[in-house]
């Protein structure tokens, strides 16, 4: 558990491993200082009791010569004073104390033994040489005071302490012992030990610090990988899934940037050079923002939200970056190829008040809602979030829809579809509708935006399919037609439900599936399989809003459906607009040659009717036959 939480916050260990190891290195130099502040006061109190001890032989020793020039003779030549002096040296000795003797310097300089305190082997007779080993020795003739010589040796403190024996102001004899103080080597010993422990501690420190460090390194390079998105190099999704919830809403202002007709440019030159025109338009954004300041994620495939820092003097810095990166992009050349280069729109959604929502998604919700307002507004534009705006015309959230569900406030209202010969109702549309808290009934125009691409649309169609279901179990003499989304069509939970419907008998011929053609379902193979397979288990195919926007013969031919429903908008305008009348006619004959039935939405009058009569259009829906309303049992 521990390691693990060492690997993952590696840190948090670097920090305290720094503290601790300065510390422990405070603590070593202090110990090379008390050492020898101890080494001092040790020896200052070992030695005064040596030195007290010596000088009293010293003096013992002077006692017990006679007054002479000739200390060296009288000593050689008295036996008992030899023995005495000896015996007097002998006292000295003691576990510090190792060796005592009386010397003298002869007239030839060298230094002779005449008294030494040794046991019998090691005894040194009289006479014998001694081989000083510093000249420091000889300063005692000059100083004529005790004089203490330090030996430098390794592993102990080993010195010689000399006592001058005088004769009328001249050196006549050394008292001299050689010791060393054990205290000191026991002291410096402990030192030893307790500095030892300190550097293996800091090693030990040292080496965790370095796989922290190390550790610290490789976790910031991966999170930077997992949290960037590798074409672009701005934020991905996963950076917003872990971190929404701790970006404060407070500081940003929001915005959604969406490329305009993206699609055209993979289309056009082909999905590597749509990938390289992401890569500069992100580019682009990353050098308009401020660095460290504004946070830019790639939410989606051409999708880019940008969080920009609100200053302390208001927000209007931050929509001056939006500003800029919605200029910057506009006035730039985006390359296709190395000397050829288009020229590149986005729309931009911006949330002023993201703090005014609860949630961050509840704020990108309505950040989302202004993109799509830039989006209907012929694109190439900024539309701010406008609270008030948008409560008369609010679209449900998402959390609306989904207690919506749950609550079985889902329901169907259903237009007529007539035949235009007879004016007998031929099918119904059923047409969605969620009764809200208050009891309102909301309109599809305030559903779809907030679920679009989500789960949730889904789940709607599931219901809307639920009801419809019922409704032609009980009443068997009716036909009604079902919206489906593009993406319903590729989708094995809706699939499977149409295909299980299509087990009773007398249901899937009476289930019409309108389907709005777009880019993507023309081009996608599965979806026109699944449209194939759903015509050969009975049910009805209806092209929705054809004329509108996209449309395309060829696809028509392809998929063959049973129906197609022309725009409503071009119906509205089929009197007045001659383009309007034409296509209408058009579409009307090249449906005729291929045995398509053609339905006018929109009929909201006696004389749209009367002209879409005249173009031999089958059939006709619209308030001049029926509004939108629950069916009568
Ligand atoms: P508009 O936003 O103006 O409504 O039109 P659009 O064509 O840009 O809109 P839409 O959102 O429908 O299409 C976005 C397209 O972006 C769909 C997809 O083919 C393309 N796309 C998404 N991700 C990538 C990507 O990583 N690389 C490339 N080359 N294309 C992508
Ligand atoms: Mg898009
Ligand atoms: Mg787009």
């Amino acid at each position: 558990m521990k390691k693990k939480f060492f690997f993952k916050y590696p840190f948090y260990f670097i920090v305290p491993t720094l503290l601790i190891s300065t510390i422990l290195a405070l603590l070593f130099f202090s110990t090379l200082k008390i050492e020898e502040s101890i080494e001092k006061k040790v020896f200052k109190i070992s030695t005064s009791d040596i030195f007290s001890i010596t000088n009293n032989s010293a003096i013992y020793i002077r006692s017990l010569l006679k007054e002479s020039n000739n200390y060296p003779h009288d000593i050689k030549a008295d036996k008992l004073l030899q023995h005495k002096i000896d015996n007097s040296l002998k006292t000295l000795i003691t576990p510090n104390i190792k060796y005592a003797y009386l010397i003298h310097r002869d007239e030839r300089g060298i230094f002779r033994f005449l008294g030494d305190a040794s046991s019998s082997e090691e005894k040194a007779i009289i006479g014998q040489k001694l081989d000083i080993d510093s000249p420091e020795w000889l300063d005692i003739y000059t100083k004529n005071e005790p004089l203490l010589i330090q030996h430098s040796m390794l592993q102990q403190l080993s010195m010689t302490y000399l006592i001058p024996i005088m004769y009328q102001n001249h050196v006549e004899l050394i008292l001299a012992i050689d010791f060393s103080i054990q205290k000191i080597e026991e002291i410096k010993q402990i030192i030893k030990m307790i500095q030892r422990a300190i550097l293996t501690v800091m090693v030990i420190i040292f080496i965790i610090l370095l796989i922290s460090i190390v550790q610290a390194m490789r976790f910031r390079s991966i999170r930077k990988t997992a949290f960037t998105d590798k074409l672009t190099n701005v934020y991905n999704r996963n950076y917003l899934q872990k971190y929404e919830d701790f970006i404060n809403l407070d500081n940003y202002i929001m915005a959604t940037l969406d490329i305009d007709y993206f699609k055209k440019v993979n289309d056009s030159y082909g999905h590597d050079v749509g990938d390289s025109i992401l890569k500069q338009v992100a580019n682009r954004i990353l050098l308009t923002v401020r660095n460290n300041e504004d946070i830019v994620i790639r939410y989606g495939g051409e999708e880019f939200l940008i969080l920009a820092k609100i200053q302390r003097d208001g927000n209007l810095d931050a929509l001056n970056v939006i500003e800029r990166v919605f200029s910057t992009i506009q006035e730039n050349k985006f390359y296709i190829s190395f000397d050829e280069s288009i020229a590149i729109t986005v729309s931009i959604g911006v949330n002023l008040v993201p703090q005014k929502s609860r949630t961050f998604s509840e704020a990108f919700k309505l950040t989302d809602i202004a993109l799509y307002n830039a989006k209907n507004k012929g694109r190439n534009t900024i539309v701010i979030y406008d609270e008030n705006e948008n409560t008369q015309n609010a679209c449900m959230s998402l959390n609306e829809i989904k207690d919506a569900i749950e609550e079985n406030r889902i329901l169907c209202y259903y237009q007529k579809i007539v035949d235009t010969q007879t004016q007998q109702l031929s099918h119904y549309e059923a047409l969605l509708r969620i009764i809200d808290k208050n009891g309102s009934i909301i309109t599809p125009d305030k559903i779809l935006p907030s679920i679009k691409g989500t789960f949730i649309l889904r789940n709607i169609t599931k219901e809307v399919l639920k009801i419809c279901h019922e409704q032609l179990r009980k009443n068997s003499a009716i036909v009604i037609n079902i919206n489906l989304n593009p993406h319903d069509i590729i989708d094995e939970a809706i699939l499977s439900i149409l295909q299980n419907y299509a087990q009773s008998k007398n249901i899937a011929t009476r289930m019409g599936l309108e389907i709005v053609e777009t880019e993507d379902i023309t081009q996608n193979s599965n979806a026109k399989e699944n449209i194939f397979m759903l015509k050969q288990l009975g049910y009805k195919i209806f092209i929705d809003d054809f004329g509108s926007g996209y449309s395309n013969f060829n696809y028509l031919s392809e998929i063959r459906p049973d129906y197609i429903k022309i725009d409503g908008t071009i119906i509205q305008k089929i009197l007045d607009d001659k383009l309007s009348f034409l296509l209408v006619k058009n579409i009307v004959s090249f449906a005729k040659e291929a045995q398509i039935k053609v339905i006018a939405e929109y009929v909201s009058d006696e004389m749209i009717y009367k002209k879409i009569k005249s173009l031999e259009i089958e059939y006709a829906q619209g308030f001049y036959f029926s509004i939108p309303a629950p069916l009568e049992s």
